[in-house]
């Protein structure tokens, strides 16, 4: 992971980390520019979003899902008919 200085955008080595939550933490970074800035500074790492839900959820909402339909609705989807069955 790059972590840049935020005084003068020079590389920064993380010298620490403070778990804040499971998703956030705080990176304690010292710039390496030494000569003309050696700033050491706090920046925050967290976790945003999914761009694809992890696969024991999709599993889990799969199964969810599955365990709503009645059995002929199942046997329907399994013979890719469950669209005719509902109309
Ligand atoms: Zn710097």
């Amino acid at each position: 992971m790059k972590v840049c200085c935020p005084n003068c955008h020079s590389k920064a080595r993380i010298t620490s980390r403070h778990e804040i939550t499971l998703t956030i933490a705080d990176l304690y970074c010292q710039c390496m520019n030494t000569k003309e800035c050696g700033a050491s500074f706090v920046t925050t790492l967290a976790f945003k979003n999914y761009l694809n839900p992890p696969l024991t959820n999709t599993q889990q909402l799969a199964a969810h899902l599955l365990g709503s339909l009645s059995k002929d609705q199942r046997q329907a989807l399994l013979q890719g008919d469950l669209f005719r069955i509902n109309s």
